[in-house]
C-alpha cells in the first residue's frame, strides 16, 4: 500500500495520542474519533521556487483558508517540496527562513521607478512599467542595432542593452526568453545562475 508523507504523519500521530491516553486508564474510542486535525490539512498549499539563489530549490507554501472573499490570505508556512528534483525536499537557511521575507513589511510588492535627477522612488503601476520598459526598449533599439558591421557583413547586434534572466524559471521559460532576447538582436545576456 502507498502511504503518503502526510498520512504517515497522521497515523503516527494517531497512534501516539491513543497509547499516552490508553496507559493513563482512559478509553480511547471517543477522543481518536476527535483527535486534532493536522494544522495544514485545509490549507492551500501552492507549489513554487525559492527565490533567492540559482540553485533554485523548490517549495511548498500553505497559505490560510479556501481563499473565501472576506478571508485574507496569508502565507503561514514553507517548507521544501520532497517531490522537487532539485532539494528532494531540502532547504538551506535561506531558504528556510523564507516566511519571514514573504510576510515581511519592507517587501516590494509593486513597480517603482527614480527619473533621472530625482532623488525620490516613485510608485507606477504594473501598465505604467510595462508601457514604461517596451518604449525604452524601443527607442534604445532603433537608435543603436546594428544590422552591418564595416566590412558590410550582415551581424544584426544590439550592444546598448543587456539581460539577465532568472535561473528559477522552467526549462520552457528559459527557452522563450532566449529566444526573445537573441531575436532582439541583444548580446549582453546572462543568467542569475552565475551571478
Ligand atoms: S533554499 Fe537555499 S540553496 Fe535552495 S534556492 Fe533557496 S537559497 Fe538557494
Amino acid at each position: 500500500m502507498q502511504v503518503t508523507r502526510r498520512q504517515f504523519f497522521r497515523v503516527c500521530g494517531a497512534g501516539l495520542s491513543g497509547s499516552t491516553i490508553a496507559a493513563m486508564g482512559f478509553s480511547t474510542g471517543e477522543a481518536l474519533s476527535q483527535v486534532r486535525e493536522f494544522k495544514l490539512a485545509r490549507a492551500t498549499e501552492t507549489r513554487n521556487t525559492c527565490t533567492y539563489c540559482s540553485v533554485s530549490c523548490g517549495l511548498l507554501m500553505y497559505s490560510m483558508g479556501d481563499k473565501a472573499k472576506n478571508a485574507q490570505a496569508k502565507i503561514f508556512h514553507i517548507e521544501g517540496d520532497p517531490d522537487h528534483p532539485v532539494n528532494r525536499g531540502t532547504l538551506c537557511p535561506k531558504g528556510a527562513a523564507l516566511l519571514d521575507y514573504v510576510n515581511s513589511p519592507h517587501r516590494l510588492t509593486h513597480p517603482e521607478v527614480r527619473e533621472p535627477g530625482a532623488k525620490e522612488w516613485k510608485r507606477i503601476s504594473w501598465d505604467q512599467a510595462f508601457d514604461r520598459i517596451a518604449k525604452l526598449v524601443k527607442a534604445d533599439r532603433d537608435a543603436n542595432f546594428v544590422a552591418k558591421n564595416a566590412d558590410g557583413d550582415t551581424v544584426n547586434r544590439w550592444t546598448t542593452t543587456a539581460f539577465l534572466a532568472a535561473s528559477a524559471s522552467s526549462n520552457e521559460t528559459g527557452y522563450i526568453t532566449h529566444k526573445v532576447v537573441r531575436t532582439l538582436g541583444i548580446v549582453g545576456f546572462d543568467n542569475q545562475a552565475r551571478v
